[in-house]
């Protein structure tokens, strides 16, 4: 949508295919009729430091919807959470000690936000660089459980870019817009169409051709030719649609490592957290069957919801785990007893309804010496651009960096 933004406003004629019946992608939400707000099919916010996005949004004319209201992250330590959300509160945090582990914790948060050597970080894994540099208690305490939780199988591959990206471009301030993601996509396709945009929902594109001038866009509704065309899903899809691409741009595409991601969304009659806590970053090492637990409601009032507490509990998983392959209600029955440690007196009546949503494409693996990976955004085939989650590296993907990608996608398709 922000490429489609700037090569209209360059002048071109413009179509957006998009096979589901909304905008929004990833980031979409939905909405029950006594709402007047959606929630998001996987939890989001912005980071302050979303300048790409925020710069969107105020081109759009949107920024009096941008709300950073100040939400609660929570850590664990020994069967309690402690807020971690300021300089202050990360002092105070008893997982650390007080001694040598917080100053060690302390001067590596500073280096990892001055140095922009990520070329060097990307040549050793995370595991090992904070091992070494953070010590064995503050790693195995702050940094391993986000490893293992985003990465399962592969948290020691992962590299210490990775980390630095986060720890650089992410702000303790979270913020959302006003009727959530999803009434922002909607007012974005709004503007876009206004400006003379197209926009096909629920077409699905089959592939994509080399024809002598241009490219063959073929979906249910048949043929259609461009002068020039950006694929902006998974790099898997890409290599679907697109089979005439050469051996080794395909080969690289196929080789990107990603993580899938299930959530389960419940609306409850009760709020969960008695502390009003929003975000908790939950130690799978203690046995709970999700990585995080977010009360959305902690974050937007149950105003917006009729009354009703939204609470998503979420999991990065590799594909073919059972999760996948799980019913709403089967894996409700493997979550509940998690609940309850949340708040003691949860009981299954609390729960109005519950939704669960998957995506095999959820978080890209980077490797050590990831760049060398990453595929071209103008790929081998004339006219032919691709913009993913993928190739915002060495960012961690995100909205933010979606608006990156795709504006810079438009300056190359000019
Ligand atoms: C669990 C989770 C939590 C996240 N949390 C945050 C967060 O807090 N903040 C944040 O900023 N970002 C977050 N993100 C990341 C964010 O959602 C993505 O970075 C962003 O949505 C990527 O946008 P995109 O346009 O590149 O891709 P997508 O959102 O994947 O969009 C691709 C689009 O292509 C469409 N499509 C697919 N195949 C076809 C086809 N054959 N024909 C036509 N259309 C097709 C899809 O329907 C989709 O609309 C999160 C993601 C996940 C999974």
């Amino acid at each position: 949508m922000a490429a489609a933004w700037d090569l209209k406003k360059a002048g071109h004629d413009v179509t957006i295919f998009e096979s589901a019946s909304h905008v929004g992608g990833l980031a979409s939400g939905f909405k029950e009729p006594h709402w007047d707000s959606s929630v998001e099919k996987f939890y989001h916010h912005w980071f302050q430091s979303d300048s790409e996005m925020l710069g969107m949004i105020r081109e759009l004319g949107l920024e009096d919807k941008v709300i950073f209201p100040r939400p609660l992250t929570v850590m664990y330590h020994k069967q309690k959470w402690y807020p971690f959300d300021s300089i202050l509160n990360a002092l105070r945090f008893p997982g650390l000690g007080f001694g040598l582990n917080k100053i060690r914790f302390g001067f590596v948060g500073l280096f990892l936000r001055l140095t922009n050597n990520w070329r060097a970080l990307e040549q050793v894994t995370a595991h090992e660089w904070m091992l070494k540099y953070a010590g064995r208690q503050v790693y195995e305490q702050m940094w391993q459980p986000l490893l293992i939780g985003k990465f399962g199988p592969f948290y020691k591959d992962v590299n210490m870019a990775w980390m630095w990206a986060r720890i650089k471009a992410r702000t303790t301030r979270l913020g959302t817009f006003e009727g959530g993601f999803q009434n922002f996509s909607d007012l974005f396709a709004e503007k876009l169409r206004e400006a003379g945009v197209g926009i096909r929902l629920g077409t699905s594109i089959e592939s994509i051709k080399q024809e002598q001038a241009g490219l063959s866009v073929r979906s249910e509704q048949g043929a259609e030719s461009f002068d020039k065309v950006l694929v902006t899903t998974s790099p898997n899809l890409m290599a679907k649609l697109c089979p005439e691409l050469p051996e080794n741009y395909l080969k690289g595409l196929l080789g990107l490592k990603s993580m899938g991601a299930v959530v389960m969304t419940l609306s409850l009659k009760h709020q969960l957290s008695k502390d009003g806590f929003y975000w908790f970053n939950v130690p799978k090492e203690e046995g709970y069957p999700f990585l995080a637990l977010v009360e959305h409601t902690n974050f937007v009032s149950s105003d917006h919801f009729g009354g009703d507490y939204i609470v998503y509990a979420g999991d990065y998983l590799e594909a073919g785990h059972e999760y996948f392959s799980m019913s709403a209600d089967e894996l409700l029955e493997r979550f509940i007893p998690a609940f309850q440690k949340f708040n003691p007196e949860f009981k299954h009546e609390w729960i109005n309804k519950i939704w669960v949503h998957k995506t095999n494409y959820a978080q890209p693996v980077p490797l050590v010496g990831h760049s060398k990976n990453i595929p071209a955004i103008q790929t081998p085939i004339d006219g032919l651009y691709f913009a993913s989650m993928s190739q915002v590296y060495p960012w961690d993907r995100g909205t933010n960096f979606a608006v990156e990608i795709g504006r810079r996608a438009a300056r190359m398709m000019g």
